[in-house]
Formats: C-alpha cells, structure tokens, sequence
C-alpha cells in the first residue's frame, strides 16, 4: 500500500468511526463494569450503546482488525491496523470488545486449530457472541503449571475430565474454557493437552471467590465427569503445552499493554491538575507531585517506544523469547505506579468507597485491582526468572 492509499484509508476511517462510534463510548470508563466482554449472559438492557457499538465495530471485522475476514477479523494490514487503533484513540473510542478470546485464545488457535475450529470459534470470538474463560491455574498449580492435575481420560469418542481449576476469572461469566488437563501421567510437560468446552456441560460448578476491592473477578472450577467431544482436542493429544506457552505470550503482552495506558489525551495528569491545581507558572501546584509525575511519564514513553521495537521485530520475525516477559514486568510495574500517583494526587478524596462523586469509589478500587497485575499471567519472580534465563543467560 502506497502512502496515498494509507492516507486515504485514514480519511474514510476517521469519517466512518466519527459517524459510528456512539458518544457513550468515546467517555472514559468510570469502572471495570462499563467494560463490555460480549458472550451468551451480556446484559445491554442498561447500556444498548455497548452492543451498538460492539456489533457495528464486528461488522467491519473491527474487534480484531488483523484476524483474516474469513474468521470475522477486518483482514487489515499491520499499518492499516494501527491507523484504525490511532483514530479511535483520537476520539477516544472505547474497546468495543475486551475478550479473552480475542487477546488470548485467537492467536493460539490461528496458530495450532483446524480449519473448522478457526471458523467455528474466531469468528464467534470475533462478533462477540462466546465469552471465554482460562482454565490454567490449580490449587497446586501455578507458577509451576505444568504440575497441573485435573485429568482427561479417552473414552473413545469423548474425553471425560475431572479436576479442579482456581482464580478462574470471570468462569461465572463465560460459555466456553479452554483447559489445560492431563492426559499422561508419566510426562510433566509432555503429558498435557489443551481442550475447549461449553461452561454449561453437566459437571462444570463454579464458585466465586471475593476480592479486598469487593469485586469477585474470578472463581473456583469444577469438573466432574465433563464429558468433551475429541473434536475440540486442539492440537495434538500431549502437546498442549506448546499451545498453552504459545497463548502465555499472547497473554504477557496483552496484560503488558495495560502499561501503555488508556487511549487518547493524559487523564492522569489532567486528574492531578483538576485536583491539585496549577500554580501562577501554569505548572502543576505540587512540586514533589509534579516530579513523580514526569519521572512517570519518563518511564512510561520509554515503555511505549520498547513495545513499538517489539511490534516490529514481531512482524518482522525476530522476536526473542523473552519479550513478552519483559513486557509483562515492567508493564504491570508502570500500570501499578499510575495508579498510585491517581491516589496519590486524589488525596483523602480518592480513598472514597461508595459514593457517586467517586463513582463508587472507582479510583481505590483500581488501585486494589493492580496489585494483582504482578502474580496474573505469571508472577513478577517467574518473568524475572525468565530474562535472567533467557537475557542474561544466567543458570537456572
Ligand atoms: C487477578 C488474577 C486473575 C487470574 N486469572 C486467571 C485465569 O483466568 N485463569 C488461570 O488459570 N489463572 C488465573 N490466575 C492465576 C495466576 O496465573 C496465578 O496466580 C499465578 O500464575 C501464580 O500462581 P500461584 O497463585 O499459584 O502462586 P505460586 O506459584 O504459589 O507462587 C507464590 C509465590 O512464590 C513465588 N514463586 C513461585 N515459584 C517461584 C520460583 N521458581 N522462583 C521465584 N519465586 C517463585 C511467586 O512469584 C509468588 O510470589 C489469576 C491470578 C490473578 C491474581
């Protein structure tokens, strides 16, 4: 695509969001509940804007716009991709679709599903009709995963699984998992297989677990007996753990972005001007405040620029296996320092828990939601671990 064709794309991008994206959803989220996750239970009797929006963004293959048309996706080119991403930060559009399928499952089954598992479930994924949920982490499973246990046996048309999954998030929410079991006892790594199924088969349960923030983001899981058909075996019986390292990677970089902020303008330094004020300079009224906030943004456009560098070597082919570590590391690091600096420029103000100046207290209970960000998708220690393996080249 030349350059005239890329400008032109822009033109009838900005033309078609301005005319499309409905004006609720160019605010700024008051709360993780005014994400909209898509799926069989989406409730939109509140907010119909959501589901407007989210069907007319699918229509043009715009949830995923880099997925193949032929899977729902825009089948846009890397540049044509970000003009998209640019123009609705430009109007601040909201993501019409958050989506464990989208950011996590999607990419493992381009790789490694058959060409009926791709058009059955991307293009579900891509109109926001399944919600999915990981089923990873057990009780005794977690930073050492593949010490996972719940067990897969052959039953000749079906697998039957039984077992127990932990900090399941949204299992309560979701119509589908896809699941780590064990389908051979006598390899660790080698003996794990990645299946997907309807959370509505008999013998899935669910039990929500509560959370310091109040919220209840995530479960525990149960399987007894769930029968699954041996169609929806992805990849081959014993290798899951390539696909499950494959959508790791996918999924260190999709919690890395949270580093990157949110789209369009700075609200964290227009937080801390409507708060703190401006002194007779122009400049924010707090001194000390003022000099966290620029080593911040200092840190967060270093950020930025690293995770431009990865794109690039991504599309190019020469990514190295221990970027989407890195990425997650210092992401999650700068998402929890953001937050801080927003409690910390609200004063007493932004400890508020319920009431509808503080939006139901939305800015402490973000505050409390990132620190997980550091232990989901693989605590800070094992990521570390990583670069020091893999960067480093230090002995394990
Ligand atoms: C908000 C949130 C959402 C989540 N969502 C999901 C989900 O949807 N699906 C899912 O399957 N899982 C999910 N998880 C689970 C998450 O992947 C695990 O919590 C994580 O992998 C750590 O495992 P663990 O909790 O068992 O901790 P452990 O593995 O028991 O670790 C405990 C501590 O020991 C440290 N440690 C362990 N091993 C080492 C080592 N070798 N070297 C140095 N330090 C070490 C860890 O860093 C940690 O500090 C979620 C977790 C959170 C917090």
């Amino acid at each position: 695509m030349t350059n005239t064709d890329l400008d032109n794309f822009r033109t009838e991008t900005r033309a078609w969001l301005e005319a499309n994206v409905p004006q609720s959803m160019r605010e700024p989220m008051r709360s993780e509940n005014d994400a909209n996750w898509g799926g069989r239970k989406a409730d939109y009797s509140k907010n119909p804007d959501q589901k407007r929006y989210m069907d007319r963004m699918a229509s043009r293959g715009w949830t995923v716009p880099d997925w193949p048309k032929a899977y729902g996706g825009g089948g846009l080119s890397p540049a044509e991709t970000k003009i998209v991403r640019e123009e609705m930060a430009r109007i601040r559009a909201r993501n019409p679709l958050n989506s464990f399928g989208i950011s996590m499952l999607g990419p493992a089954l381009l790789k490694y599903g058959t060409e009926e598992q791709k058009l059955d479930h991307l293009t579900k994924i891509a109109r926001g009709e399944i919600r999915w949920c990981q089923g990873y982490s057990e009780p005794n499973a977690g930073s050492d995963l593949a010490g996972l246990a719940t067990s897969a046996e052959d039953k000749g048309d079906h697998f039957l699984v039984n077992g127990q999954k932990v900090w399941t998030s949204y299992a309560d929410k979701a119509d589908w998992i896809f699941c780590l079991v064990r389908t051979d006892k006598t390899s660790k790594q080698g003996g794990i297989s990645f299946l997907l199924f309807d959370m509505d088969s008999p013998g899935v349960s669910t039990k929500p677990i509560l959370l310091i923030s109040g919220n209840s983001p995530f479960c525990e899981t149960f399987f007894d007996d769930v029968k699954v058909p041996k169609e929806n075996l992805v990849h081959e019986l014993n290798k899951g753990w390539d696909v499950a390292k494959y959508l790791l990677g996918h999924e260190r970089e999709m919690i890395s972005g949270m580093g990157l902020g949110s789209a369009g303008g700075n609200p964290l330094i227009e937080g801390a001007i409507a708060t703190v004020g401006l002194d007779h300079d122009g400049k924010l009224a707090d001194p000390l405040l003022r000099a966290h906030l620029a080593l911040f943004e200092v840190r967060a456009t270093a950020f930025t620029a690293m995770s431009e560098r990865f794109i690039d070597e991504l599309k190019a082919g020469r990514t190295h296996p221990a970027q989407p570590s890195m990425m997650k590391y210092y992401g999650t690091e700068l998402n929890k320092a953001r937050s801080e600096l927003v409690m910390a420029s609200g004063g007493s103000d932004a400890l508020e828990w319920e009431s509808e100046a503080s939006a139901n207290g939305s800015a402490a209970r973000t505050w409390l939601r990132t620190k997980a960000n550091s232990i989901e998708g693989g605590t800070s220690e094992i990521q570390l671990n990583i670069i020091a393996k893999r960067i480093l080249e230090l002995p394990s």
